[in-house]
């Protein structure tokens, strides 16, 4: 048995992970989350029946990780259709991978929104990402994804028209000056797996990680904001709002802006890339959108995507009732009214479908989120802190070590992990004020 003590703060993806890996081992671990419940940006509550993930966001099963850390099959996935149905006025094309969409085949090679020059670089570019590792994705040269497809002879049509809502959406950047690594990873996971939501919310991601850590003895404090970090000479005092405990070690596991402050390491990346996702609700019977691919507006980022969210997973949406979302990436749907982002949807919609009224569009919810990922621009991962950046027993565990996804931040908690691990073989953590009472 091994006895050291660890203290986790932050209970996203990233910390369960290093606090259920690090109890599996053996350490007495005790994780401290600031907010009610666990899963930092990946969680989902209900309104009326309608499961509303906080922020549009999707698994790609093929993320190493998430076979590492995550039992899928408990997930219960439902799946996109891989491609995109590339929208603008009275126009709504599909655009599938011929390999993994044979239904959708013949209407993507149709498809006159991307040439043939482009389908054809697309397979070769495919062939490129899927023999490399994410080690050598990461550690390649690198340039913003508008000039990296550019040199590789794509069309201007191909990356307005596709490229920057799709991969747009993906990195919150439609203008695409973020790192080509970014694009090439995420490119090569939706050739090799498939884009998913739980069917009861992307919150259960977290709410698995939650139970696997609980099970494997982390004692999990909610509701505890951990305030402030001092090294001893025997490990760590932690301070939270009413009470101070040491540890042997400890591990912060917050978001950017809170690790910078709880750990001093300047190099923790902190500029946002944010978005706003409104949710709708609409009768079933008056749903256009059987598909369950993802639709891209070609011609603005207001909004950038919709969701056909029940198409892909009906538990979404209570029985005779669909739920869409918009989801809208450029800064400025921050400042504008819920209701202003309602009529821009409506007007987006009744333009892609001019049979259709959209007067039945209800909001269930708008959700904000101005920190969903950090600014990736092209060089910052090779100046991203390494786990065991602070100095003393002091660790970092968030996608800030890696890069901004749930990839990125689960593979962060397991480093963080096997780091405290290589340090710190055994002592016994001392509670300095009982009050604390695991939840
Ligand atoms: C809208 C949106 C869309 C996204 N889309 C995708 C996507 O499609 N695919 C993908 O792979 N990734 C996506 N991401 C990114 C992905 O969700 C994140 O990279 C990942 O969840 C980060 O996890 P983390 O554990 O590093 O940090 P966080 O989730 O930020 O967790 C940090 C935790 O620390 C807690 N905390 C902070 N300060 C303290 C304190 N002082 N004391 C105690 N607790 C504290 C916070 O409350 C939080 O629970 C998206 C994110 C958002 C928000």
């Amino acid at each position: 048995m091994n006895e050291s003590s660890v203290v986790v703060i932050g209970g996203g993806l990233a910390g369960l992970v290093a606090a259920r890996r690090l109890a599996v081992q053996g350490y007495q671990v005790m994780l401290f989350e600031q907010r009610s419940s666990l899963g930092g940006r990946v969680r989902s509550h209900t309104v009326d029946g309608f499961t509303l993930d906080e922020g549009f966001q999707v698994l790609f099963t093929s993320y190493p990780a998430v076979q590492r850390e995550l039992e899928t099959e408990a997930l219960q996935l439902r799946y996109f259709t891989p491609g995109a149905i590339i929208a603008r006025p009275n126009s709504r094309s599909v655009l599938a991978d011929p390999l993994r969409d044979p239904r959708s085949a013949l209407a993507s090679i149709q498809n006159d929104e991307v040439t043939f020059t482009d389908k054809l670089r697309t397979l070769l570019l495919r062939q490129h990402v899927e023999s490399r590792s994410e080690t050598e994705i990461f550690e390649s040269p690198d340039k913003s994804i508008r000039e990296y497809l550019r040199s590789w002879g794509f069309s201007k049509q191909y990356i307005n028209n596709f490229i920057s809502p799709f991969y747009g959406g993906i990195t919150l950047d439609r203008t695409l000056s973020t790192s080509k690594r970014v694009f090439e990873y995420t490119f090569k996971s939706l050739a090799t797996g498939r884009t998913a939501i739980p069917a009861a919310g992307m919150g259960t991601i977290a709410k698995q990680l939650e139970s696997r850590a609980r099970t494997a003895g982390v004692s999990i404090v909610t509701n505890r904001s951990v305030e402030s970090i001092h090294r001893t000479n025997s490990g760590v005092d932690i301070e939270t709002e009413n009470d101070s405990i040491s540890a042997d070690a400890g591990v912060i596991a917050t978001d950017p802006k809170e690790a910078t402050r709880l750990s001093g390491v300047t190099s923790i990346p902190t500029d946002a890339r944010g978005s706003v996702t409104q949710y709708y609700r609409l009768p079933f019977d008056k749903n256009p959108i059987s598909s369950t691919k993802l639709l891209l507006n070609a011609e603005s980022a207001s909004p950038n995507t919709i969701a056909p969210l029940s198409s892909v997973a009906p538990e979404y949406a209570p029985p005779g009732e669909s739920l869409l979302s918009a989801t809208f990436i450029h800064e400025s749907a921050q400042h504008r009214s819920p209701d202003r982002l309602a009529e821009e949807t409506r007007e987006t919609l009744s333009a892609w479908y001019p049979d259709t009224s959209w007067a039945d569009l209800e909001v269930v919810e708008t959700t904000a989120v101005p920190f969903a990922q950090f600014a990736q621009p092209p060089g910052i991962h090779n100046q991203l802190p390494d786990v065991d950046a602070p100095d003393g027993p002091l660790y970092l565990a968030g996608d800030y070590t890696t890069w901004s996804a749930i990839q990125g931040a689960l593979r962060s908690g397991r480093e963080a992990a096997g780091a405290v691990h290589r340090d710190f073989p055994s002592s016994v953590w001392t509670i300095l004020d009982n009050s604390i009472e695991p939840s």
